[in-house]
């Protein structure tokens, strides 16, 4: 069979109808405000409706924690309709040098300050960023649970949780987990096979896959493995006369359980570029053909 495999023109996560790509602002801080509004603006141009942060994101600037955060909360400022049409997402529970806290206490406040720098009443998916190995799922779910009830966070998904720590905790909260976030690329295979994909179809939760390019590496292959990868997503871009960076996200797409690439760059070009991932289409022997090349084996 060398049909095409489908792909989504929109999802829903948290509620709402959303975009089958995500914009992401991990690396967003340190802009001037008329820099990162613009960012915004291409993105929803460019269709997109789901917009992915962290309080931890701008750590590494000069802003420090929560900048990432405070620079939307200041575009929202500016163009307060921006906000009404987004579906924000934003996470916490990682404190530089701890690394993790998911305590009841440190999650009622991280929530109440991520509000705060956002200069908004509720993000409408909130998710813990990574797993505190020292918070029993019990107190994480009350937690979660209060400021869901008080209209601080329309819906709760997890980040690098493995399906045992996600089910772990969807068996306490009274409201359904809705969403994963997980690398994942043609470089980053693991939630084909480490049971997050899987668990997301089964539970009918959303999956975020983050530095669907590698973080990068795919835009600028650097060794034999990413080189021999590029060189099939180039053969799918040439064919529909779109970007390398469109072919990967549309492999990441191609997946039954939807995955909703979170693209990174900041660069106003690329964010109008976003819609080409729509177009390209894979067949069966494609998609296989990218997943064994980056595993450097055949599947049996
Ligand atoms: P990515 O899309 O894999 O990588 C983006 C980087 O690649 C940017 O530095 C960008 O530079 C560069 N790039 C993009 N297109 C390129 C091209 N054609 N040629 C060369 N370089 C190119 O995504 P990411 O930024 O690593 O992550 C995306 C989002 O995932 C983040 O914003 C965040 O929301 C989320 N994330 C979540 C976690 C988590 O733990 N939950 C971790 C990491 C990321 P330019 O800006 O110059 O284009």
């Amino acid at each position: 069979m060398s049909e095409n495999l489908p792909v989504p023109a929109s999802l829903s996560l948290a509620g709402h109808e959303i975009s089958p790509i995500a914009w992401g602002m991990w690396r967003f801080a340190g802009a001037d405000v008329a820099t990162a509004r613009a960012r915004v603006e291409a993105a929803f141009e460019a269709g997109v409706t789901l917009f992915d942060t962290a309080d931890i994101y701008g750590c590494d600037t000069p802003g420090g924690f929560g900048s990432a955060e405070a620079l939307l909360g200041e575009v929202f400022a500016e163009a307060p309709q921006l906000r009404d049409r987004m579906v924000l997402a934003t996470k916490g529970g990682i404190i530089l040098g701890v690394p993790y806290d998911s305590s009841a206490a440190y999650l009622a406040s991280a929530i109440d300050i991520s509000l705060r720098r956002l200069r908004t009443g509720r993000v409408e998916l909130w998710q813990i960023h990574r797993p505190d190995l020292l918070t029993h799922p019990q107190e994480i779910a009350r937690a979660l649970e209060d400021a869901h009830r008080a209209g601080k966070i329309g819906a709760i998904g997890v980040s690098n949780f493995t399906p045992s720590q996600a089910a772990a905790l969807a068996r306490f909260l009274p409201v359904p987990l809705v969403s994963h976030q997980s690398e994942f690329s043609p470089l980053h295979l693991d939630p084909l096979f480490d049971g997050i994909l899987d668990q997301s179809m089964e539970r009918g939760m959303g999956f975020l896959a983050w530095s669907p390019l590698g973080g990068g590496r795919l835009g600028d292959p650097a060794d034999e493995r990413t080189r021999a990868v590029a060189a099939l997503l180039d053969a799918k871009a040439g064919e529909y006369g779109v970007s390398r960076a469109a072919a990967t996200f549309s492999w990441v797409m191609a997946h039954p359980a939807r995955p909703i690439p979170i693209v990174g760059t900041q660069n106003v070009a690329r964010i109008r570029e976003i819609p080409q991932a729509l177009a390209p289409r894979w067949t069966r022997a494609e998609w296989y053909a990218v997943l064994q090349t980056s595993m450097g084996e055949k599947l049996p």
